[in-house]
């Protein structure tokens, strides 16, 4: 691994990836540092939908839409407490979020036609085809052809600061210890802080730091990074969460265990592109009932929550912040068959993709028999679920339910992603306190958010794939400053 680079990229998501390829394509020289065996970070748990305005799928659909639009409807979200959160790095998104889906699709990405999610006023949510998994095959692959050096297992532990300007990174990696050096700009795009228990007890709710991680990896490591180097964070306590939900089943679904060759991906994007949707249903089914939440109408409609041991603990108001209270965070959701029922046609859904499809009690039964357990009486449902049988038939004498019983689980109360991040100006560089730059240094992804909360679907990924791509342009054409010089000289003098 040589020392000096244009540009050093800390975290192989996709916002640390899109940086790398369009930093490379532009001509920088690009070293990319990955912690992981593998590239792909939280995004590839992600279901990978992506939110732009302005793109052709979307006239190709007949639909138009603009800039203005877009930021209007971000900041629609009901009671998500969005109002004035960071103007520019909306603005930014949403001028460039069209072109970095376009910019996508020609390095080979598949997205399906857009799909509306209100409050968006027209369909803007594109699907990547057939999972998250493509984004980050298509970029290492450009990645690859652009010259973009890949150092996996290679954890940035420090960074290096020459009069208040970040020049670099110290690294470990599998050849021990290095110090890398940045001529052009250092980049975090290490991801959010929702697997590290230390800076969730700091700066999150009780509920919310106890719920569990859905990617136990995403530690932060990019928000102490930048606060060591003097750089603020902002909106840390924010989260759109816990939410319920179901753990992976058993085995993989095949959707995920898909290959991800550029060929097949651009049948299967064809394909989706031009079937009616009523077709593809099974197979949208299968996705919601691996990776959605259940609804908490559910509970409304007279379903009980119990933890892991057969205990009723609350009055399911706010199911998962009351599970997260419980031990392991565990439970399951008990009904009787008329709630089942109740829940096998429109307008009662057990989980949704917003705009595309519903999946009903039966396409978990069908899909998901892992999750679904039914019992003529409570103690058979007990033995059944390995749960205290006095403690459930206790549980559920303070229902209306009536034998037969069914449950759904194990449920669990989960924290997909934090929203607190490293703040950034409209470059994308990291602020001080003060509202001055720390100098050299850049966030992209979750951990550049900048006080900008993303609620609702596709806008985390648009985000990160939208702020890598710009700024790995910008940081390609930027002028060396003085730091930089100084870093070349050196380099010369070596
Ligand atoms: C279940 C689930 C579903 C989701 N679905 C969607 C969706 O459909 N649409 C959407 O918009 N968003 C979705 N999200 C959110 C979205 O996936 C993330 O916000 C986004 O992928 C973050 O991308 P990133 O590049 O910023 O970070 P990541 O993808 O997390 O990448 C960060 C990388 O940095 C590496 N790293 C960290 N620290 C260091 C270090 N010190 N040195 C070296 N490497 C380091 C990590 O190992 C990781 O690979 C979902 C999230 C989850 C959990």
């Amino acid at each position: 691994m040589d020392t000096v680079w244009d540009v050093v990229v800390i975290g192989a998501g996709a916002a640390g990836l899109a940086c790398s390829v369009a930093a490379a394509e532009a001509g920088a020289s690009v070293l990319l540092l990955e912690r992981g065996q593998a590239l792909g970070g939280t995004t590839v748990y992600s279901v990978g939908s992506m939110t732009a305005a302005g793109t052709s799928l979307q006239r190709r659909a007949g639909i138009e839409d603009d800039t203005e639009q877009l930021i209007e409807d971000m900041w629609d979200y009901p009671d998500a407490g969005l109002s004035g959160d960071a103007p520019d790095l909306r603005r930014l998104y949403a001028e460039e979020s069209g072109p970095t889906l376009e910019w996508l699709v020609r390095h080979g990405v598949q997205f399906t036609l857009p799909n509306i999610e209100p409050p968006h006023r027209v369909a803007r949510m594109h699907n990547v085809v057939p999972s998250s998994r493509s984004y980050i095959t298509r970029l290492a692959e450009a990645a690859r052809a652009a010259g973009v050096h890949v150092a996996l297992a290679t954890e940035v532990r420090e960074l290096v600061l020459e009069d208040g300007t970040v020049s670099g990174a110290v690294v470990a990696g599998p050849e021990g210890e290095s110090t890398v050096l940045a001529r052009r700009g250092v980049v975090l795009a290490t991801g959010d802080f929702s697997g590290n228990s230390v800076m969730r007890q700091e700066h999150l709710s009780e509920a919310a730091a106890a719920a569990l991680p859905i990617n136990p990896e995403a530690l932060g490591s990019g928000h102490q990074l930048a606060a060591q180097a003097g750089g603020e964070l902002v909106a840390m306590d924010r989260l759109f969460g816990p939410q319920l939900r179901f753990g992976p089943p058993p085995r993989r679904g095949w959707l995920d265990r898909l290959p991800t060759w550029r060929w097949l991906c651009a049948i299967e994007g064809a394909v989706v592109r031009h079937v009616p949707a009523s077709a593809l249903r099974p197979v949208v089914k299968s996705l919601l009932v691996t990776h959605m939440s259940p609804t908490d109408a559910l509970f409304r409609s007279g379903a009980v929550l119990v933890d892991r041991d057969g205990v009723r603990f609350g009055q399911e108001q706010d199911p998962a912040k009351e599970l997260s209270a419980r031990p392991g965070s565990t439970g399951y959701i008990i009904m009787d068959e008329s709630v089942a029922t109740t829940f096998d046609s429109e307008p009662n859904f057990i989980s949704t993709a917003p705009g595309i499809a519903f999946a009903y009690f039966t396409d978990y039964r069908r899909g998901r028999p892992d999750l679904v357990t039914r019992a003529d009486g409570v103690e058979e449902l007990a033995t059944r679920l390995g749960l205290d049988a006095s403690a459930l038939s206790a549980s559920v004498g303070t229902s209306e339910l009536r034998a037969p019983f069914v449950a759904m689980g194990p449920v669990h109360s989960m924290l997909t992603v934090t929203e607190g991040a490293v703040r950034v100006d409209g470059s994308l560089q990291v602020q001080r306190p003060d509202g001055q730059p720390v100098r050299g240094l850049f966030a992209i992804g979750a951990v550049g958010q900048g006080g900008m909360l993303l609620k609702g679907h596709g806008h985390h990924i648009g985000w990160a794939m939208t702020s890598g791509r710009v700024l790995g342009v910008r940081l390609a054409a930027r002028p060396l400053d003085a730091s930089s010089t100084r870093i070349q000289d050196e380099e010369e003098a070596a």
